[in-house]
């Protein structure tokens, strides 16, 4: 008989864990307080539109056709994706912009537009990042728990490649004008990370990107969680939704049962997937931990937050809209600094806004644009009260929009509605409201994030943002596969080893 093990969250760390366990027999339950699966990729429909409410970009594919082939199934008869070009546009304050894309000559060209020496830079910069792929993707530095061994034979060539710095310090030696700096110093905000402060080894992102592509799912990320959800329970997986684990009891410091208001669940195995202030806080007693413990845990700093708008649209803008698009406002280090560090909220803000509809028709009725905004925020550290604060900032942001892009938006909008950080507090147990969980900063990475398997409780882990390797849906799937690692090894079993092969299709 296999071990009993509960998984508390179906996001991607949680529904990534569930398939490799169930792959290798174990009894695996996945549990969600949700509707759905997904966690932060669940569905939103209103008014004829659709829309993905959280992630809604793919890279590394081949991270999830993995599981697939672990799974022994085959992808295509779940999922299908393609790829996207460009993958996004930055619109800069001063009306320019860039069409990135992973074709290096193109990418020269538009460089050379605001310097020769940037475009000069790029591919010295790209080389850079590719050897910071190497080393988490490749080398499988992210795929396996991250112990103090691991760190020290990583050093001498992390600080060879100034993987310490900063992401920003990084990309401002390599890049001179303002625009290249911020283009090649954005991505650990796609994590939730501040990039004045993130360390550059999170500067693996762009080639992650440019090796594996940035993609659209049919279906949308939702529909990745969908697949996934399928594939885990045509293994034999078990899934219960809208069920809410209340306690992780333990007994002589072991796990043994998760507690829901239909009952407890006898575990051998309990892997937290939801947030983790709300793992050891919540659903531990408090005699479960040492005192020291709960002081360690404690210094753990939470990231940003978001505040999101979704829009359904009577007309469509295919000009100045492709399927991704950042609109940056005037200022880069000080908006991060009132976001991350002064967690204020500004006059200013830079914009995330998915178009689907660009790429997928059934997105939205015909003629109509599914649209969604997002806008980086502090988290609820800040004593922002969203409740009052909401419809202002709604009407700013669209006001922007329109003024400065997308003529006429405000009277072409049939349906709209919006999440704060205290929706994601209320809804998905977020601490601050922050979905992406402790920050990804220099003493937060790495050995230093907190550890896949519990120091202080047998039979607990973690899996997802939380854990290493860290957030984005690559970052919780790697750690499924380090969390596997460790669990399978306490259990005694070992993973089938399958190389991938990728087939982008
Ligand atoms: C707005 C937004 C946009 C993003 N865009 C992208 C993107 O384009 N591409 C990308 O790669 N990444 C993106 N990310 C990041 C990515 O979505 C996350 O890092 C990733 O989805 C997190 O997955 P996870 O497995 O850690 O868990 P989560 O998705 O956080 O799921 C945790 C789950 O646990 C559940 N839960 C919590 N407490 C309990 C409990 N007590 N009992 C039962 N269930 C519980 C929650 O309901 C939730 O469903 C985005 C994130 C956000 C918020």
């Amino acid at each position: 008989m296999g071990k009993k093990v509960v998984i508390i969250g179906a996001g991607f760390g949680g529904l990534a864990l569930g398939i490799r366990l169930r792959a290798v027999g174990l009894d695996v339950t996945i549990l969600d307080k949700q509707a759905y699966p997904g966690g932060q990729a669940q569905p939103l429909r209103q008014g004829g539109y659709r829309f993905d409410m959280g992630p809604s970009l793919l890279t590394a594919p081949e991270l999830v056709e993995e599981l697939f082939e672990i799974a022994g199934r085959d992808r295509r008869a779940y999922l299908s994706w393609e790829k996207l070009d460009p993958f996004y546009r930055v619109y800069f304050w001063d009306g320019s912009y860039i069409d990135y894309t992973d074709d290096a000559e193109q990418m020269k060209a538009q460089l050379s537009r605001f310097s020769d020496h940037d475009a000069r830079a790029y591919a010295a910069f790209m080389e850079r990042s590719r050897a910071f792929y190497q080393a988490v993707i490749e080398e499988g530095l992210g795929r396996r728990p991250f112990t103090l061994r691991e760190l020290l034979r990583f050093l001498p060539k992390a600080l060879r490649l100034e993987a310490l710095r900063s992401a920003y310090g990084l990309a401002a030696k390599f890049f001179k004008d303002e625009r290249s700096r911020f283009i090649f110093s954005f991505h650990p905000l796609f994590i939730g990370g501040d990039p004045f402060r993130a360390p550059a080894v999170y500067q693996m992102i762009p080639y992650l990107e440019k090796a594996g592509g940035v993609w659209y799912v049919r279906g949308g990320m939702h529909g990745l969680a969908q697949g996934l959800a399928q594939l885990f329970t045509d293994i034999g997986g078990r899934l219960l939704l809208r069920t809410e684990a209340r306690r992780i009891h333990t007994r002589g410091g072991r796990v043994v049962a998760v507690q829901t208001d239909n009952g407890d669940i006898p575990a051998d195995v309990v892997v937290s997937n939801a947030d983790f202030f709300h793992t050891y806080f919540t659903l531990l007693d408090k005699e479960a931990l040492p005192t020291l413990a709960r002081w360690r845990l404690r210094q753990y700093q939470y990231g940003m937050s978001a505040f999101l708008i979704y829009a359904g649209l009577s007309r469509t803008y295919p000009e100045t809209l492709p399927h991704h698009t950042i609109v940056l406002g005037p200022r880069y280090r000080g908006l991060v600094g009132d976001i991350f560090r002064r967690k204020v909220l500004p006059e200013d803000f830079s914009l995330y806004v998915h178009a689907p509809t660009r790429t997928d028709g059934s997105w939205a009725p015909p003629g109509g644009e599914s649209l969604y905004i997002l806008s980086p925020v502090a988290n609820l550290q800040s004593g922002i009260s969203w409740a009052d604060m909401a419809p202002r900032y709604q009407e700013a942001i669209l006001t922007s929009l329109q003024q400065r892009l997308l003529d006429g938006l405000e009277g072409t909008i049939h349906t709209l509605s919006i999440y704060t950080p205290e929706d994601f507090l209320r809804e998905r147990n977020c601490t601050w409201g922050s979905p992406w969980g402790i920050e990804p900063r220099l003493t937060q990475t790495a050995n230093l994030r907190p550890p896949n398997k519990s120091h202080w409780i047998k039979g607990l882990y973690l899996v997802g943002t939380n854990t290493h390797p860290g957030a984005g849906v690559p970052g919780v799937i790697l750690s499924a596969a380090a969390t596997a690692q460790a669990i399978l090894q306490d259990v005694g079993l070992s993973e089938p080893v399958r190389v991938p092969a990728p087939t982008y299709e």
